[in-house]
């Protein structure tokens, strides 16, 4: 994996977002591999495809590309929101790469992929819409707020240049890939446990340990009115899935 974009492909374009675009899109198709089955390389779609920059020859499984000049942020801006919404109902959501350059040198510094498998409705917020006096006025685009998905929902295939073991991706897309099955309700439940585990910050946990979040989670989940239950319930789920193990009653260890 070389961290350089190809600085020949921007001579053909005159502004600065273009030459982005094809250097960054060309740095992929090079260097990254599908992270749900190891494929070597990925394929483009056509440009404006409302699936997706990018699938898999071998899974077609789909993925979107941001680049962006600055570190990743709790928020990343994304297309119109009636569609995201869309997607999201349909489970179509693409695999999110985030990929940080660095202006000076044209170099990959980060690489983030974002599961589309951990979006929720609760995690896109709707923009303002366009003002009248805007090209395209009156549209809605949305935001992917990235505070709502846990830790293990941001794979870094590179960090600070350095570049991760392919094998550890694989494994830890494939580990967590059960979520797609899971509607709405429920995956907002199991991602809400697995923040207050991160929250936790040990290996091993009790079930009192995840009791104590009881308040905040009633706060989420005002309807609810077993919210214990719902925390074991999701905690077996959870061990069901090899993220967790049981190791003896209400004691809990974490993969
Ligand atoms: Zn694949």
């Amino acid at each position: 994996m070389l961290l350089n974009f190809d600085f020949s492909l921007a001579r053909k374009y005159h502004s600065a977002a273009q030459q982005i675009r094809v250097m960054s899109e060309n740095w992929v198709l090079q260097n990254i591999y599908c992270v749900k089955c190891g494929y070597r390389q990925l394929a483009p779609f056509a440009n404006n495809t409302p699936v997706g920059d990018f699938y898999c020859p071998s899974c077609k499984k789909n993925f979107e590309l941001k680049t962006h000049k600055t570190d990743i942020k709790s928020k990343i801006t994304d297309g119109a929101f009636s569609s995201m919404i869309d997607k999201i109902e349909k489970h179509t959501v693409p695999n999110f790469f985030y990929l940080h350059y660095a202006p000076a040198d044209y170099r990959v510094q980060n690489f983030i992929v974002i599961p589309g498998y951990y979006f929720t409705r609760r995690i896109i917020e709707k923009r303002q819409p366009l003002a009248p006096t805007a090209r395209r006025a009156g549209w809605v685009g949305c935001n992917i707020n990235l505070r709502a998905i846990p830790e293990s929902g941001k794979l870094y295939l590179i960090r600070k240049q350095q570049i991760a073991d392919k094998s550890q991706i694989l494994s830890s897309f494939n580990q967590m890939f059960f979520l797609h099955r899971h509607k709405e309700e429920n995956k907002g439940w199991l991602l809400d446990i697995m923040k207050c585990i991160e929250k936790l910050n040990k290996r091993i946990f009790s079930l009192q340990d995840l009791y104590r979040f009881e308040p905040v989670l009633q706060e989420k989940h005002p309807c609810n009115r077993n919210i214990r239950p719902k925390i074991r319930q999701q905690l077996q789920i959870l061990r069901d899935a090899n993220y967790l193990a049981f190791i003896e009653k209400g004691l809990y260890q974490i993969l």
